[in-house]
């Protein structure tokens, strides 16, 4: 298995990514749909590349004949001309500002859904090995680094050449003498940006990594569990040196950036005084032997800033595109995973199911190198109630994953009604399991839009039935709020018995054919424990279920109990053969059912 959510800046000397065909195309793709939108910009861009050039030459125009001619009419015309030709510019520029960032942002738009549903069909493999902060990093910050990529990087990059292109042709027209000098300059440029863009780029995954680690921190330790932890090993102060140190790193490293850029301008502004200077020389000895007019040396100059300014920003732009591509890199790689459980091509849906599980053979891994289960079969006709029991790490819980396929069988195969569950689709192989787990997880919303995660058409009169099935009913009454009581983070205002009892009645409401249970250990008091028992008799009646059993009382109204160890079922049958065997069954037994249940 991959590393998930490993960072690609293992060697800090030098950037990784490599501005390959094919990166290219894939990021490109994500252009295609707003061509049109794209082109109307390209058109806008070039307009006023065009248009810039009129006001220098305009003024080559007001020095050599207006000025010397002292014609205020010729004057006024080509003022007036120029003026006219910068607010065009600047018109174009605000439809062209408008339309560039629409385009930036609908393609944020599209990757963030993208991401959001390719990130909802991973595996739960996945989410137990990706690091805390890290789907938040790359759904918000990663993917809004995009955003100014996509808005000033990529449009300023087409804009800057074609800048250069359009000036330089026409400073070669004008003089190219003088022209040739002028560029002579610029292949200077690029030689301080190599090292410049390798320094930020060295500096910028660093801070990315930093930040990186910054969010893991506040997500694990400012949440309810991880803050009782704290609390309960008095770790503030620990923590929050950890947090200071890092975020101390975090603005040390965000200062040296913000300098290594300041380097960097300094450098360009040196060079970009130097063209100038040598056109009022080169150009003022072409004058001297009146080969050329101040007017033409004016405009040059002038020019000449359309042509450095360029190229000062196209050297930034490679640090951009460069820092720019590695988000991609990282949004790619979450794209990347492949979705472990999938529907296969023509998956059968099951409206109706009569609930008959089977394994045969049944093999799994969740690491390829440690088995977790070895050779399950066992059969369960419907409406019969199966017991898993067996030692802590047996695998009893992996068993009940691998009926809805949250994990899919590596060996073997798992049957409903007959048909391979893998030939089944998703959604409709879900929809006939219900699941109560042990820690049973709520959004922080009201009770009620807990309930209707279930079934979001469901009648009031429906989630009170339910509710008062699961015996729960007479308890969210007794809230200030009933049933719209808002139940905290994981609802962590309800105790155990209770967040159980809300999970019972929400499958319960759901009426799933299958149910997998997880019951209760001794955590709870006997008063809970002997509700949430009177709350799954409703449950469980007509249904297949599977039983992580704790109670004797469960153990001897199961149909088959399984008796796992180390991935096997080591022993099957019911509650007083295997009694009699005399095997792990009897030892558990005495160890654990007989003094749970009085
Ligand atoms: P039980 O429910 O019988 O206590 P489990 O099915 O939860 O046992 O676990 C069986 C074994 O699988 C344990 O050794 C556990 O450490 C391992 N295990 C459970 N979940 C995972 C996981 N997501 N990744 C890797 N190993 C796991």
């Amino acid at each position: 298995m991959r590393g998930y959510g490993r960072m690609r800046f293992e060697n800090e000397n030098t950037p990784k990514i490599k501005i390959s065909k094919a990166l290219l195309k894939r990021i490109s793709s994500y252009f295609s749909a707003y061509w049109k939108h794209l082109l109307l910009v390209l058109l806008a861009i070039a307009l006023t590349s065009l248009l810039g050039l009129v006001p220098p030459i305009l003024i080559r125009e007001i020095i050599d004949k207006a000025l010397p001619g002292k014609n205020l009419h010729l004057l006024a015309l080509l003022t007036g001309a120029s003026l006219l030709a910068t607010i065009f510019i600047g018109l174009i520029g605000v439809a062209e500002n408008y339309l560039s960032t629409w385009v930036a942002l609908h393609i944020i738009y599209d990757i963030k859904n993208a991401m959001y549903k390719h990130l909802e069909f991973m595996s739960l493999q996945f989410f137990s090995q990706v690091k805390p902060g890290d789907v938040i990093t790359r759904m918000t910050s990663d993917i809004n680094g995009i955003q100014d990529v996509l808005r000033n990087t990529v449009i300023n990059f087409v804009r800057n050449i074609l800048v250069f292109v359009v000036t330089a042709a026409a400073l070669i027209t004008m003089n190219w003498k003088l022209a040739l000098l002028g560029l002579f300059v610029v292949p200077f440029f690029t030689l301080p940006t190599r090292r410049v863009g390798k320094v930020r780029w060295t500096i910028a995954s660093q801070t990315q990594e930093k930040l990186q680690q910054l969010n893991q921190i506040i997500q694990e330790t400012l949440s309810i569990s991880g803050s009782t932890l704290i609390k309960i090993f008095t770790r503030e102060e620990t923590e929050y040196q950890k947090f200071k140190n890092l975020n101390q790193d975090v603005t040390e490293l965000m200062i040296k950036e913000a300098v290594a850029g300041r380097w960097f301008r300094m450098t360009m502004s040196i060079f970009t005084t130097i063209g100038p200077m040598l056109i009022y020389f080169y150009g003022g000895y072409l004058f001297i032997q009146d080969e050329i007019s101040v007017g033409a040396i004016v405009a040059f100059v002038t020019l000449l800033s359309r042509l450095y300014g360029p190229i000062v920003q196209l050297s930034n732009t490679h640090i951009d595109l460069t820092r720019s591509l590695a988000l991609f890199e990282r949004i790619f790689e979450y794209f990347d995973m492949k979705h472990d459980v999938e529907d296969a091509p023509n998956a059968i849906a099951m409206a109706q199911v009569k609930g008959e599980v089977a394994f045969c053979n049944v093999s799994f891994a969740y690491q390829p190198a440690s088995p977790i289960l070895k050779d399950i079969s066992f059969h369960a006709a419907p409406n019969t109630m199966i017991a898993l029991v067996g030692p802590s790490g047996a695998g009893k819980t992996t068993i009940t994953n691998l009926i809805p396929r949250l994990y899919d069988a590596g060996e073997g195969t798992i049957t409903l009604d007959g048909i391979d569950t893998r030939q089944i689709s998703l959604t409709s192989l879900r929809a006939h399991i219900g699941m109560v787990m042990q820690e049973s997880y709520l959004f922080n919303d009201s009770i009620r839009e807990n309930l209707l995660y279930a079934k979001s058409d469901a009648t009031e009169e429906e989630l009170i039935t339910a509710c008062q099935k699961a015996n729960i009913h007479d308890f969210i009454i007794t809230l200030p709020d009933g049933y719209n009581t808002i139940v905290g983070n994981r609802g962590v205002k309800l105790s155990g018995g209770e967040k159980q009892r809300i999970a019972i009645a929400r499958v319960i409401l759901k009426d799933p054919s299958i149910i997998i249970l997880d019951e209760a250990t001794s955590s709870l008091d006997s008063l809970s424990e002997q509700l949430i028992q009177e709350a799954m008799e409703p449950l469980l009646t007509g249904k297949t279920s599977f039983i992580i059993a704790h109670r004797l009382s469960t153990v001897m109204a199961a149909d088959i109990i399984l008796v796992l160890e180390n991935g096997r079922i080591v022993e099957s049958g019911q509650h007083v053969a295997l009694l009699q065997q005399g095997g792990l069954y009897k030892t558990l037994y005495d160890t654990q059912f007989r003094s749970h249940d009085h």
